[in-house]
């Protein structure tokens, strides 16, 4: 792809944006940054490249226009200039004109950055050369310069990239599970599933694809896909793929692993283990690699995370649970007991579907942020239910009440950003929060 004297437009100045500029200017493009709020940046500056607000004239000249996936691709500057006949991709489309290298591609509403670790680790475990990246850290634009043939690039990928693609193809592509999110980007169920389709419309014969066989959606994606896909399954013996028999997880008709051999909790991680393995699998990793490099897998930060047990009660940080899904699953991954904190920003969610597993397995839902009051609504038939208020009056709230035996779990099924900057600031100030009790006693 040749960029020079290219006047090209990168909209979103946060971490893939600039990523983006960076890769565009060493192409030999002539870059514009924009962005809807103002920015100051130290290596835009460096880069000499100017930052314009978001509006029709920012636009008036370009050849091509970049978003980052945090720029919906219907903003209203962008399909103007679109409808001018302007060429409009996404950061993921612009990397994989230059990545070198095979892609795995790791898609779903739940379990991305998971299974992309996991099978980065793998990958890197067994000898393999990969590197990780996409939505989860390293932005794709970045991962260019380090890219080299016989070299697999591990892409997490979310529907707003996979939404803005023209040529990028995974040579292996895995879609995980669709469940509603992101509806206030989508609008609707279908085009949200229709974005995460496209991974796998670039595919080759040769290529291939790992879907979930116990998905609605990600099964009708195998109607669409080239060769007979690699399936997962908890519940069913699949064609060919991975699938739980018993307590052994089964690869390509083998014994893999024992469930309990797998260090992260819940049967959800049992199928990001799957994924990963097949993946692993089709990238050049052994049965009894992958099985030693799952057993090592030290797990990923707010995804279920285990932070202490205090007086016989465990506590678990799953500040990435901001979808109802992921909290049904973290519920699904204890047998009771529990104490769950519910709430933040709501993403016009219906909660209702956690009124059967709370009560079945909950001592009370303490509620914070925003959507408590909807949360209450929806779920005070269910189980008891506490307005916290605040993270901290719900820690404090289970510390008083909880009993041995019992969990403390953090999985707020809602964005965080009305009391935290992300889910990662969330999950920090838990485990804060969570460390420092008892030292008063
Ligand atoms: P993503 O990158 O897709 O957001 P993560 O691995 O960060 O995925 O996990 C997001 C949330 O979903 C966490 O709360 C995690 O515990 C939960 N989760 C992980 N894997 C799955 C899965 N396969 N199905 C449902 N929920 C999952």
């Amino acid at each position: 792809m040749k960029l020079d004297g290219v006047r090209v437009a990168v909209v979103g100045m946060a971490r893939s944006g600039i990523a983006a500029v960076e890769l565009l200017i060493d192409k030999g493009a002539s870059v514009i940054a924009v962005d809807a709020k103002p920015v100051r940046d130290e290596r835009l500056e460096r880069m000499g490249v100017r930052v314009l607000p978001q509006n029709d004239a920012a636009f008036e000249g370009v050849d091509l226009i970049v978003l980052s996936p945090g720029v919906p691709a219907d903003a209203k500057e962008v399909d103007a200039a679109r409808r001018r006949g302007v060429r409009v991709v996404g950061d993921l489309e612009l990397a994989s004109w230059f990545l070198q290298g095979e892609t795995i591609g790791i898609t779903g509403s739940n379990g991305k950055t998971t299974t992309t670790a996991l099978t980065g680790h793998i990958l890197k475990s067994s000898g393999v050369a990969a590197q990780v990246g996409g939505n989860i850290g390293t932005p794709p634009a970045t991962m260019v310069a380090t890219s080299k043939a016989g070299q697999w690039n591990v892409l997490e990928l979310s529907s707003f990239q996979l939404e803005t693609i023209e040529s990028f193809r995974a040579h292996i592509g895995a879609a995980l599970n669709v469940t509603p999110d992101h509806l206030d980007r989508h609008y609707t169920f279908e085009r949200y599933e229709a974005a995460k389709a496209r991974l796998f419309e670039n595919q080759r014969a040769g290529d291939f694809a790992v879907l979930n066989a116990d998905d609605p959606h990600t099964r009708e994606y195998g109607e669409i896909v080239i060769d007979e896909p690699y399936w997962f399954s908890s519940t069913h013996e699949v064609p060919r793929g991975a699938w739980l028999r018993g307590e052994t997880l089964m690869l390509d008709a083998r014994p893999l692993m024992e469930a309990r051999e797998v260090p992260l909790r819940g049967v959800h991680n049992l199928e990001n283990t799957m994924a990963s393995a097949i993946a692993a699998r089709l990238a050049g990793a052994t049965h009894g690699q992958i099985r030693e490099a799952v057993m090592r897998f030290p797990g990923v930060e707010h995804r279920l995370e285990f932070v202490r047990e205090l007086n016989g009660v465990a506590w678990y940080n799953d500040s990435k649970a901001t979808n109802v899904d992921a909290t049904l699953k973290a519920i699904a991954a204890f047998p009771g007991g529990l104490w769950v904190i519910l709430g933040g920003k709501d993403k016009d969610a219906d909660y209702a579907p956690l009124a059967e597993p709370l009560r079945n397995k909950a001592r009370a839902a303490l509620l914070i942020g925003a959507a408590a009051a909807k949360i209450e609504n929806q779920l005070r038939d269910a189980a008891p239910v506490v307005r916290s208020r605040t993270l901290d009056a719900a820690v404090r709230e289970a510390y008083s009440r909880a009993r041995v035996g019992d969990t403390v779990l953090l999985a707020p099924a809602c964005a965080s950003f009305d009391q935290f900057e992300n889910f990662e600031h969330r999950g920090r100030e838990f485990k804060r929060l969570v460390n420092a009790l008892g030292a008063e006693r």
